[in-house]
């Protein structure tokens, strides 16, 4: 029996090998698959993200327990309040600041305009995500509320608009993955490599690859500005804004 598989493996399997090899020999210059092959290292197995569930090697920012990883102007408590699982602007308690510190990410970040919500422009359901600290995503109530482009959900405030509106309207989550690149410095302090964003709002790519131009100012230009990592600040701006299933996976 022995010897009948042994056979086996020679004729099936190592002959074939063994004519390969002798063929290789004969042509050295031919390519052949396994030159364009490698094998390792295999990727990490991990389990993708779900509703309401971060992927398994996701930094959890925010589940609904609470904002310990977060912190509020001057490193004080965050002002905000948490709730069923989610978590609400309270206007005038400040923004709220990751302690962490990121170069490189994807972040996911759900959130909604309140139903009943007031006001028009930039003073209706305005907050941001900023990235590093200082490039703010713009969050507002884009839905059937015409304000500058540069200035709606989705854009890169005051420098890029979103490529297409797909806001949902108040009372319903929308849900934003961001793929963010840091930029590298010249030793003067300005940009070397721009950093770059993408964004996915509700499905929908409304940001591809876009280079930030440099910090995302109210009044005037763009700063270039040398740092290191920097945290995800969310921004108070008077308007209760609801977040929830906040994670961050580095790249
Ligand atoms: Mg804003």
């Amino acid at each position: 029996m022995k010897t009948i598989r042994l056979i086996f493996v020679l004729i099936f399997v190592s002959a074939p090998l063994l004519m390969a090899q002798e063929e290789e020999k004969r042509e050295p210059k031919k390519m052949y698959p396994r030159h364009t092959e490698f094998w390792q290292p295999q990727p990490s197995v991990v389990e993708p993200a779900a509703p309401l569930k971060a992927p398994s090697d996701a930094i959890v920012l925010f589940d609904g327990s609470g904002l310990d990883e977060w912190v509020g102007p001057k490193d004080a408590a965050p002002g905000w309040k948490v709730e069923n699982g989610v978590v609400t602007i309270v206007p005038g308690a400040g923004e709220i600041i990751t302690k962490r510190q990121f170069t490189d990410f994807q972040l996911h970040i759900e959130w909604m305009e309140p139903v009943g919500i007031e006001g028009v422009s930039q003073q209706r359901g305005n907050s941001g995500v900023y990235l590093q600290g200082r490039y703010e995503i713009q969050i507002l109530d884009s839905y059937n509320n015409e304000t500058y482009v540069s200035g709606s959900a989705g854009s890169v405030y005051k420098q890029h608009a979103p490529l297409v509106n797909a806001t949902l309207p108040p009372g319903q989550w929308n849900v934003f993955d961001i793929i963010y690149e840091a930029p590298t410095f010249k030793k003067d302090g300005t940009f070397r490599t721009y950093p770059h964003v993408t964004v996915i709002h509700n499905g929908v790519v409304i940001q591809n690859h876009t280079e930030i131009l440099g910090t995302t100012e109210y009044v005037g230009f763009p700063k270039q500005k040398a740092h290191g990592p920097g945290p995800i600040m969310l921004q108070d701006h008077g308007n209760p804004v609801s977040f929830r299933n906040i994670w961050i996976r580095e790249l």
